[in-house]
């Protein structure tokens, strides 16, 4: 690759973008913010884990404040981050901080576990000092109450219709040509209290390899029996990013998968793609941006 190799693609989730003007903006800042710390000499896990940040704290997305609630109304949210040296850290069900991509960063730094589940991870992330917070928001209240008001019962049988997108994701390349990945979730609207969903578990939502690294967002359950970000990078030993990419979701769409995907492989090229009507995605690179909210079905 000539030039400078740095460069990142955040997602902001497959499914339904309710307000496209705000998901474009949050990922902008997010990706605007991230690649100018790459230009200051970031390494890519710096990178993904500032610009999940900046996601989490916008109400926007599916994650960290504006969270999508539980059947029973508690923001539990999944996070996870992986490098392309096998590092990886994450959290599931915690609940109650305000970054669970801090969290998870932590765990990949702190301790010698690799995932770390509700009370368990909110108590570590207490005891590292991150602060009570809630994260439960007007919008994400009235999400679950439009699903009790239509009578759906707790796990929906049509799961990947009623999906509220919102799920972000950051790959990034830095000027080592090292590559990282970070995911973060609240889950899907009126889930069972403690379901995990695969942002957080490696290999599914978030993975990293010596070939490429790969976020992904949409129906969990589907993205977790596939191993999808891993099934992309596997791809990626042979094949470039975006052939990588289309094959993984091709196999995604004939087994009806609702979900997306965006990464980076080892020599720099770029893929997303998405089975679903939307996906909010952009990245930069060659200090050029590229904004997406709404793309070609996968
Ligand atoms: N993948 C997330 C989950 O199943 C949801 C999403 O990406 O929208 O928890």
């Amino acid at each position: 690759m000539r030039g400078s190799p740095i460069g990142i693609i955040c997602h902001g989730g497959a499914g339904t973008i309710n307000d496209k003007q705000a998901a474009a903006e949050g990922l902008e800042e997010a990706i605007g913010q991230s690649y100018r710390l790459l230009r200051q000499s970031a390494d890519a896990m710096q990178a993904v884990v500032a610009a999940v940040r900046i996601m989490e704290d916008n109400p926007v997305f599916n994650c960290g404040t504006g969270s999508n609630l539980t059947v029973e109304g508690r923001a539990e949210m999944d996070a996870a981050v992986m490098t392309q040296d096998g590092r990886f850290g994450g959290v599931c069900c915690i609940t109650d901080v305000k970054n669970p991509i801090l969290v998870a960063e932590k765990v990949m730094t702190e301790t010698d576990h690799l995932l770390l589940c509700g009370s368990g991870a909110v108590s570590f992330a207490h005891k590292l000092g991150f602060e009570e917070f809630d994260v439960i928001t007007e919008r994400s209240r009235r999400r679950l109450e439009k699903l009790r008001q239509d009578g759906k019962s707790p796990y929906f049988p049509k799961l990947e219709k009623m999906m509220n997108s919102g799920t972000v994701g950051a790959v990034a390349i830095d000027k080592h040509v090292k590559l990282a990945v970070a995911t973060s979730s609240g889950g899907i609207t009126g889930r069972l209290p403690g379901r995990i969903g695969d942002s957080a578990i490696m290999g599914a939502g978030t993975y990293a390899g010596p070939s490429g690294a790969v976020s992904c967002t949409g129906h969990g359950e589907l993205v977790i029996k596939m191993m999808l970000a891993k099934d992309i990078v596997e791809r990626m030993k042979t094949l470039p990013a975006s052939i990588a990419v289309t094959l993984g979701l091709s196999e995604a769409k004939r087994k009806k998968g609702m979900c997306g995907a965006v990464g980076f492989d080892a020599r720099g090229g770029l893929c997303f793609g998405h089975t679903t009507k939307d996906m909010a995605y952009g990245y930069m690179v060659a200090d050029r941006l590229f904004m997406f909210t709404k793309g070609k079905k996968g």
